[in-house]
């Protein structure tokens, strides 16, 4: 009988992926999946580091997996992702953890299961590896409509908050022959978005071809027939070029939206933060971008409560905010990661209430604005790429514009996957409702 493994992710993107490749590494090894726990030979936690209590979090589901489990065969319990890579042998002494795979080994999970299956001993591998090949066609794809390729992994940029570089490593970039070639496996396999993953993916440089930067890896897997859009997370406001620029203007399946971590409005904090750009160079940059595609949106993420950021800095904030008139913002309160550069130098100054009153005006201030800016879509018409139905009503679809904005339409299920002509009608605070005005298109393709 096929062994069966079961995987719970925890965290960004990137998390959700890995998860997605060490699924399809485990079945190319024979195993089957499972969403019951208690039926799993292998259950893989992929953890994340980003957010607080990581660890306390991790220990406590770890402890729930042996009660559920008590009484039958004890499974084979693996760790994966960056708690994995940070804890390293201290994770592996816990009692219930049999293996433990760091951020740069889950291509060795299979492998150190096998090995922890057969010795009944514990395995582990937290090694660097510079080595970011992946077996074409193996990811399985836990969407029906978007397909994630990673083109870097890891990050030289040490930001003074951000645990990524300790727990990620080196930045490491994929051939871009490796990348097209992933992205045609995922429209051959019905996908019609996919969405680059790197740290910093406009840092792109293909290993294998000096000509090949990031708008000219856009170029090429633009050219891949059967895809309906491009998106890519996230870039750094440092290296958004001219040819990005006009990459996003000129091919016609690069969503014309751009996720650009801004992180504050103080050139203090920003420094503080090692972001290495000011609010001057975002402001040009957001008035460079918007001449050259006119209809672009902007998203950003903000942290408040940064150590040492006053009431001043606080206000640079707001008013950056105010100026750049965002799309949609994720925001944090500043919390101390272990290891980061601010956690060993820059004492936790600001206090929790203070940071708590700071993010609650940033998001009253950005709910205005997008208020406004969805307000203002009333009327208009966009290609919406549908990726669901709707959570609320059967009856209704659920997509996305190109510039990223969520909107709700009646239409049956079967124009998931499609591009449907909308003309919007209504704006509500985090989304936007609409009737189809035209046929759904499959996106034109498949290989040619
Ligand atoms: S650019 Fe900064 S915030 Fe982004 S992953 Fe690298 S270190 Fe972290």
């Amino acid at each position: 009988m096929a062994r069966k493994y079961f995987i719970e992710t925890f965290g960004c993107q990137m998390n959700v992926h890995d998860s997605e490749r060490m699924s399809g590494l485990l079945e190319a090894d024979g195993y089957t999946r499972t969403d019951d726990e208690t039926a799993a030979d292998l259950v893989v936690i992929n953890t994340c580091s980003v957010r607080e209590r990581a660890e306390e979090k991790l220990y406590t589901r770890l402890g729930e997996i042996r009660e559920r489990t008590a009484g039958g065969p004890a499974p084979l319990v693996a760790v994966t992702g960056c708690v994995a890579q940070q804890e390293g042998e201290a994770l592996l002494a816990r009692p219930g953890v049999d293996v433990v795979a760091g951020t740069q080994s889950l291509k060795r999970l299979p492998a150190l299961a096998e090995a922890a299956r057969l010795s009944r001993t514990k395995t582990i591998d937290v090694n660097p590896h510079d080595d970011v090949s992946f077996p074409l066609g193996v990811v399985r794809h836990s969407d029906p409509v978007r397909a994630w390729v990673t083109i870097i992994e890891g990050c030289n940029e040490f930001c003074a908050f951000c645990v990524v570089p300790y727990t990620r490593g080196h930045e490491r970039m994929r051939p871009a022959a490796d990348i097209v070639a992933e992205v045609r496996e995922a429209v051959r396999a019905g996908r019609v978005e996919v969405q680059l993953l790197g740290q910093i993916v406009n840092h792109y440089q293909a290993p294998d071809d000096s000509s090949c930067d990031f708008a000219e890896l856009l170029a090429r897997v633009s050219a891949v027939p059967g895809l309906a859009r491009i998106r890519f997370a996230s870039p750094h406001p440092r290296h958004v070029t001219p040819a990005l620029m006009r990459a996003i203007r000129d091919l016609p399946n690069v969503c014309r939206h751009l996720h650009l971590p801004v992180q504050s409005g103080s050139n203090r904090v920003l420094q503080a933060m090692r972001r290495r750009h000011t609010r001057e160079t975002y402001f040009d940059l957001a008035d460079r971008l918007r001449d050259t595609v006119p209809d672009i949106t902007l998203s950003t993420d903000m942290i408040v409560g940064f150590p040492g950021e006053t009431d001043e800095d606080f206000e640079d904030t707001l008013d950056l905010v105010r100026r750049v008139r965002f799309h949609s913002m994720f925001s944090f309160k500043y919390s101390e990661r272990p290891n980061t550069l601010a956690s060993k130098r820059l004492p936790d100054s600001v206090p929790e209430g203070e940071k708590t009153r700071r993010i609650v005006a940033l998001q009253a201030l950005q709910r205005d604005i997008q208020a406004e800016l969805f307000a203002g879509e009333v009327g208009r018409t966009h290609d919406v790429l549908i990726d669901g139905v709707s959570r609320r009503r059967a009856w209704e679809v659920t997509g996305r514009t190109s510039g990223n904005l969520i909107v709700n339409l009646p239409g049956p299920a079967e124009w998931i996957g499609h591009l449907v002509p909308v003309r919007i009608t209504e704006a509500a605070p985090n989304s936007l409702r609409g009737d189809a005005i035209g046929p759904a298109l499959a996106p034109a393709g498949g290989e040619g």
